[in-house]
């Protein structure tokens, strides 16, 4: 089986039920398996090219294909023959086009096929669809990005296929917020079963963190939704569930701004009507690390976690490594209760100083955060001493208390060095070994954790 390529279609009709054929044709792209859509850009208006004729509707796909290019296209040939796609003049009109703008970083020029298309540069109905889902992305072989051609086009006054307008909504991504379990029910059923969600479950309070794993989750699927949800029963007695951060103006700004199509703030009386009777253990893992100091915590989380899995039923879930603990319950949670769902682990996001972004940061005053820099730099710290070829796991755990105990406000609650999937202590330091910190800076618990044989993340 090839690994699918990321392929970028441009779809057009100037004759007949021209909405209702741009839908057919994205139906039977997917329908046929040859292409799974990923973001849809808002269909527009423009001018005629070639001889005088009815004003086109045109629309941009993103998405991906297992298809090699010329079967792709002989693909997309036949779905132009089937919505009834006359043999016609070389300038329309026609029932519908479907052409293969970009196929990867591909490009050729044979008889049967040009990657990319040779008229991207000169087409506004082809450039501002694509900026509209995918500005910054570069068009192979001209090494500029699709925002930068539309920018040269729009300064040439006499350009042709020019936009007069957008037609309809109906493909364009506005994000909905909901309020109730029955919305989401009703958006979940209304996608059409070949259609990829994404879903990123959050306790809100939204940063840049989030924002990657909802960004990764629009990319790759056709729908992305978020839940916010402060889940009461994975906070212990006098944790701070009552002082968690919340801020439901930003938090729907940070998933527009993210790609979301649905963000749901779920309330207790839909998630909990009743107190739970249910509990799932993980003996071992949710023993260790965190679950010492926290009993309850990650049975808390597992239970919320499946919950949202069963009312979203997503195709892929991403949560962020700088959870490592929670990670990896999620995954065995999916694998032994059959949960057919991708987990997909994203990298921690960190600020500038190296500081994991958190929710929790927001209850640190100014000095408090720059003793919490202190934990990546100690776990960096034991990272360089892995790479510089020290195994023992007192030695490396020592470099990085060194760090800590430099910063008087940084109380430890553990520092580990553990397999990653067991989450056992290592005896020995591999490569695979993830060193993981907890610690309480002015009264407020923050964890990080780094894999000893992994590059440092870039900081924002
Ligand atoms: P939370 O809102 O804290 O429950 O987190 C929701 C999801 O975002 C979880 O999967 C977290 O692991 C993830 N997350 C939180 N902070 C970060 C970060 N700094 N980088 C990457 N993912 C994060």
């Amino acid at each position: 089986m090839i690994s699918p390529a990321r392929v970028v279609l441009g779809i057009g009709s100037n004759l007949g039920d021209r909405i209702a054929l741009l839908a057919a044709a994205r139906r039977r792209l997917e329908e046929t398996g040859s292409f799974l859509i990923m973001r849809a850009s808002s269909i527009v208006e423009s001018e005629p090219i070639g001889p005088p004729q009815p004003r086109y509707l045109n629309q941009v796909l993103i998405g991906e294909t297992r298809l090699p290019p010329e079967e792709l296209v002989a693909a997309a040939k036949r779905i132009e023959t089937e919505l009834g796609r006359r043999a016609a003049l070389p300038w329309g009109p026609r029932e519908i086009d479907i052409d293969v703008l970009a196929y990867g970083a591909l490009q050729v020029r044979s008889q049967s096929i040009t990657l990319p298309h040779p008229e991207i540069a000169g087409r506004e109905f082809v450039l501002a669809p694509w900026a509209e889902i995918d500005a910054d992305a570069h068009v192979p072989g001209l090494d500029r990005t699709v925002a930068a051609l539309l920018a040269d086009l729009r300064r040439d006054a006499g350009r042709a296929g020019r936009i007069l307008a957008t037609v309809a909504d109906e493909g364009r991504r506005e994000m909905k917020i909901v309020r109730t379990l029955a919305a989401v029910r009703e958006w979940r059923d209304a996608v059409p079963a070949a259609e990829r969600v994404g879903f990123v479950p959050t306790m809100g309070a939204l940063h840049e963190g989030h924002r990657a794993l909802v960004a990764r989750a629009r990319d790759e699927c056709a729908h992305a939704a978020v839940s916010v949800f402060v889940n009461p029963f994975q906070f212990g007695a006098g944790e701070d569930f009552a002082s968690y951060p919340r801020d439901e103006a930003g938090d729907a700004e940070a998933a527009r701004a993210a790609g979301a199509d649905l963000l749901w703030f779920a309330g207790a009386g839909d998630l909990y009507p009743t107190t739970p009777v249910v509990r799932i253990d993980f003996p071992d893992l949710a023993a260790r690390l965190c679950g010492r100091s926290r009993p309850g915590h990650f049975a808390g989380v597992a239970l919320i976690v499946a919950k949202l899995f069963h009312i979203f039923r997503p195709t892929r879930a991403y949560f962020g490594e700088k959870d490592f603990q929670q990670l990896q319950i999620v995954r065995r949670l999916a694998r032994d209760l059959d949960f057919d769902v991708e987990i997909v682990a994203c990298p921690t996001v960190r600020e500038g100083s190296g500081l994991a972004l958190s929710s929790r940061n927001r209850r640190l005053s100014a000095a408090g955060r720059n003793a919490a820099t202190a934990l990546y730099r100690g776990l960096n710290e034991a990272r360089r001493a892995f790479a510089r070829g020290e195994r023992s796991v007192q030695a490396l755990r020592a470099t990085a208390e060194r760090c800590f105990r430099a910063e008087a406000d940084v109380e430890i609650e553990y520092l580990e060095l553990v397999a990653p999937d067991t989450l056992a202590e290592a005896a020995a330091a591999t490569a695979e070994s993830v060193l993981l910190v907890a610690a309480r800076i002015e009264g407020v618990r923050l964890i990080d954790n780094v894999v000893l044989g992994r590059a440092e993340e870039p900081p924002l």
